[in-house]
């Protein structure tokens, strides 16, 4: 069944990353920073390295691909909740290399960036925790019936 619940928007940040630092937990500091408990990203730049994920349904477990080469980040998009009380970053990027093939997957910490511009638009509404989801073995968002 289809759940959600209604947010509104609230401040907005607007960065850069620094030079070298790991992609996820950049974007999480600056969450932790702000106190941002739920939101949303977006992002685009250059990481020096990347490590993705990509969930095994069956044996529902990450494996993760390490591209241990420049690439771009064409895109990535998250979002922002709890998990175990704590401000939790949770997303995707579409990388590209010098031929504008692209790679993608969920991001992991391990990616180090080169450069990279982000929005951070914080939400006001109720608490969004994760928990353990029984039908994906994923930590998905928990709601109270
Ligand atoms: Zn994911």
């Amino acid at each position: 069944m289809t759940k959600y619940k209604q947010v509104s928007s609230g401040e907005i940040f607007l960065g850069k990353l620094s030079f070298g630092c790991d992609l996820l937990e950049g974007l999480t500091n600056v969450c932790i920073e702000r106190n941002v408990k739920l939101g949303r990203v977006e992002a685009i730049g250059a990481v020096q390295s990347a490590r993705v994920g990509f969930y095994n349904q069956q044996n529902r477990t990450y494996q993760f691909i390490s591209l241990d080469y420049p690439l771009e980040i064409t895109h990535l998009a998250g979002n922002v909740s709890l998990k175990g009380g704590n401000s939790f970053v949770h997303a995707h990027v579409t990388l590209s290399d010098e031929k504008g093939k692209a790679y993608g997957g969920h991001l992991a910490s391990g990616t180090k960036v080169f450069a990279c511009e982000f929005v951070l638009e914080a939400f006001n509404g109720p608490r969004f925790e994760r928990g353990f989801d029984n039908e994906t073995g994923l930590p998905l968002w928990l709601f109270q019936e």
